[in-house]
């Protein structure tokens, strides 16, 4: 039993750009620890994750209970198995004083820590019906989809500007069964090159998902209010200067004002981005 948790914590988890688990060989692996009915909850248990349950938990953490728009420290995420194991608590515990007004000001309730319960039937309807062990096991299996969320959102999303490594505590009957390392900055250089962006009016990076709808350009901090090169001398009121003005500062100082360039992303992070320079007279 100590066998199967201690390779299905060695597992490296898998994602597609969608975010499409291959979870077959987690499966085979807590599966031939089971007899035959308990295999086919499993089975069952495995479907309804690919078809709910890991929306559920994506959602959870990428822009829901984890939404840092700016960067922010984490001191822990907890997943928590409660309630007889029908629900599991999923909290993100923030460093103390660390909160950014530009994080929390769309969230009155928000505080240092944030949580949402998951009602496990629609994760693994059958969890409770397990030994302790597997239900350890499963945990992991949350606990390493969550992993890769925040290891791959830091670089890929634009809501998930984590700042620092942290741990994720995986629990159940009030004890910490495993501890999971989110490890932010390596996935800063294993992050795959992000295609099918559109250009950025002011650093000329493609960043950008969409236009005109005020994303903010993480190459240079612009915010996106629609205006391009052809307008090039309109103030632009959420960036509190002309695009011109903009673009010079991005030559100047890397970023679209110089109070920006603490938040621009940087040198290796930015290679990760098409650029094709435009030349304005
Ligand atoms: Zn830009």
């Amino acid at each position: 039993m100590k066998k199967l948790i201690n390779e299905i914590e060695r597992i490296e988890f898998k994602t597609g750009e969608n975010f499409s688990y291959d979870l077959e060989k987690e499966f085979d692996l807590i599966s031939s620890d089971l007899n035959q009915e308990e295999q086919t909850f499993l089975k069952e248990d495995f479907d309804q994750f690919l078809l709910k349950g890991k929306f559920l938990v994506l959602n959870t953490f990428a822009g829901g209970i984890l939404f840092l728009k700016e960067p922010e420290q984490i001191e822990k995420i907890k997943i928590a198995s409660l309630h007889e194991h029908k629900k599991i608590k999923a909290s993100v515990v923030f460093v103390s004083g660390s909160r950014r007004p530009e994080n929390i000001k769309s969230k009155p309730e928000a505080g240092k820590t944030e949580s949402i319960d998951w009602d496990l039937r629609l994760i693994f309807p059958n969890f409770h019906r397990y030994t302790n062990t597997i239900k350890h096991a499963l945990l992991i299996v949350i606990g390493k989809i969550v992993k890769r969320i925040c290891e791959y959102g830091r670089t890929n999303f634009a809501y998930l500007k984590i700042e620092n490594d942290f741990n994720i505590e995986l629990i159940l009957d009030d004890q910490i069964k495993s501890k999971l390392r989110v490890k932010i900055e390596n996935s800063r250089e294993v992050a795959e090159p992000i295609g099918d962006k559109l250009q950025c009016p002011c650093c000329d990076y493609f960043t950008l998902e969409k236009r005109g709808e005020y994303d903010i350009c993480h190459v240079c901090f612009w915010e996106d209010d629609g205006v391009d090169i052809d307008n090039i001398d309109i103030h632009s009121g959420p960036n509190h200067l002309t695009l011109r003005q903009g673009r010079q500062n991005f030559l100047k100082f890397g970023a679209c004002d110089s109070s920006m360039v603490k938040n621009v992303l940087g040198e290796s992070d930015k290679k990760k981005f098409k650029l094709e320079k435009r030349t304005i007279e």
